[in-house]
């Protein structure tokens, strides 16, 4: 069954080196969340293909007709993809929508941001420059900054298109050949990717596009001597995984990995504005969110009444159809996220917490054929409680009474993840002194989960390392080299 739009999808192929065909491993299916229908069948990367990938983009890289262009050439090539994402706009949305079954707005979003990614970062390496250091003797000193060479990008399923423009757009930007290797049941959107890219004059052999598995896939990808850094976005064991082989190549590495978000409401807060915030933080995506704010914990002077109102607000969320615009939560990603969703809300319970709304599957309208699963909130839990400190990636949120500052922090505070936090008050002194406090790479005060291609991302602790994003996340994929020029007329003193 084909869905699509024929000019985004090509059959079952995958894009190996510039060349479109099957894949040398297994056959598979990308699965519509919603009622389980097949969106397309693709036929998987092999170690081998991985290899020959790997292969053409040392190639190409080392060919130069792409690192070797000006960066405003770059720049423009650059522009011509994101111009190329907004005219299918609609089409990569509904793609996006079908592959991973996320609410057709939230897909909408992700395409634009994907456009506005590939802008950012052709203006970025049109503009960039380089550096005249002071010299401390006859010469002058230069630092410049040259590509890697082979970046190998490694995405997961929950926001592909999105996270696949973070890291293709600086790549392709510095002037790298790219090896992706998307998540094996989301690959229509990156395949997609591949096509404007390829459309947009990205010349041959510079982007290969290669769904399969991880342990495949990746690793080869990980471990091939011509990969000179891996860009990994996914969860934190595999994100170690990769960093204990990284080690051994001496190869740098970025890592965006998983979270488990505190949110922080006090007495004083704009209680409408921090329900809105606090439901939008830990249900928007279904809560397949790596910034999902999944941990809640709110002033003990309000938390009666706030928790009565977000729990009816929860309870009042439109679970259902990702094709309608008015979607709040669309289905869970596969029937085995949402049985790991279902075994983490039974542990929650088995560790003393008391349900408030959720733990269940809706029913009705057609949601039986598809991975649904409630907005679900837990209480009645200290923060040590396993579903107070995994990351559950899924619509689950836990609430957390505080009495004061310094016991709030120290709560926050203790988890293995410092990926996000957000804070609701009318305070802005609080919300400085508890925002610079808190061990987390973002904080959002008075709103939540707001991104911006031009402020850095990434995380602290067990979420990560490295920053995508921002002026300076094309640094990421170049490295820095510096320049002596002699301006002596004499020889250097030593021979003489
Ligand atoms: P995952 O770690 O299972 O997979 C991510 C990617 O890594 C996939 O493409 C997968 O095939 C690949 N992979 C798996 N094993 C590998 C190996 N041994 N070597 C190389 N590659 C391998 O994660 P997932 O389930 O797809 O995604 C969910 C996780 O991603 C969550 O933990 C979430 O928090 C995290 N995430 C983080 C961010 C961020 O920006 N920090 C954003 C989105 C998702």
């Amino acid at each position: 069954m084909n869905h699509f739009d024929d000019s985004l999808l090509q059959s079952d192929k995958i894009f190996i080196g510039g060349e479109w065909r099957p894949g040398k491993s297994h056959a598979f299916a990308s699965i519509y969340p919603a009622d389980q229908s097949i969106n397309a069948e693709i036929r998987a990367a092999s170690a081998q293909d991985a290899n020959e990938a790997v292969e053409a983009a040392d190639l190409a890289w080392r060919k130069a007709d792409w690192s070797g262009l000006k960066p405003h050439q770059r720049a423009a090539v650059l522009h011509k993809i994101a111009n190329l994402i907004e005219s299918r706009q609609e089409a990569l949305a509904q793609l996006q929508r079908r592959d991973n079954g996320k609410p057709i707005n939230e897909t909408r979003g992700l395409v634009a941001s994907a456009a506005n990614t590939f802008r950012y970062f052709a203006s970025c390496v049109e503009t960039l420059e380089e550096s005249l250091t002071p010299a401390r003797g006859d010469y002058m000193t230069m630092s410049v900054h040259e590509p890697l060479g082979v970046v190998a990008a490694i995405t997961p399923w929950n926001s592909p298109i999105a996270s696949d423009a973070q890291k293709l757009a600086p790549a392709l930007a510095a002037g790298n050949a790219v090896v992706l290797k998307p998540a094996e049941i989301t690959p229509l959107a990156s395949l997609a990717l591949a096509r404007i890219c390829e459309e947009a004059g990205v010349p041959k052999g510079v982007l290969s596009v290669l769904p399969g598995k991880g342990s495949v896939v990746g690793d080869l990808l990980v471990r091939h001597p011509l990969v000179k850094k891996v860009s990994f976005t996914g969860g934190t064991e595999v994100g170690r995984g990769i960093a204990r082989l990284a080690a051994e190549k001496l190869m740098p590495i970025s890592l965006e990995l998983g979270g488990k978000s505190p949110t922080i409401v006090f007495e004083d807060a704009d209680l409408d504005h921090a329900v809105n915030g606090v439901l939008y933080g830990i249900f928007s995506s279904s809560g397949e969110s790596c910034i999902a704010g999944a941990r809640l914990f709110v002033a003990r002077s309000i938390y009666d009444e706030f928790v009565t109102r977000l729990t009816h607000a929860a309870q009042r969320l439109r679970v259902g159809d990702p094709s309608h615009d008015d979607t709040q939560m669309g289905p869970l990603i596969s029937a085995q996220h949402r049985e790991t969703v279902e075994r983490y809300v039974a542990l929650g319970l088995e560790e003393g917490g008391r349900l408030l709304c959720g733990g269940e599957r809706p029913t009705g309208e057609g949601r039986e054929a598809g991975f649904y699963y409630l907005p679900t909130i837990l209480a009645g839990l200290t923060n040590e409680a396993r579903i107070c400190q995994e990351e559950i990636f899924g619509p689950v949120l836990v609430i957390l009474p505080f009495d004061d500052d310094a016991s709030l922090l120290k709560q926050a505070n203790n988890s293995v993840f410092g990926l996000a936090a957000g804070i609701w008050t009318r305070d802005y002194k609080r919300a400085w002194r508890i925002g610079r406090a808190l061990e987390t790479g973002t904080v959002w005060i008075n709103t939540y989960k707001q991104f911006s291609i031009s402020t850095p991302f990434g995380g602290w602790k067990d979420s990560g390392m490295g920053r995508e994003k921002g002026y300076l996340g094309i640094r990421e994929y170049m490295q820095q080299k510096s320049f002596y020029w002699g301006l002596n007329d004499s020889p250097l003193a030593w021979a003489n």
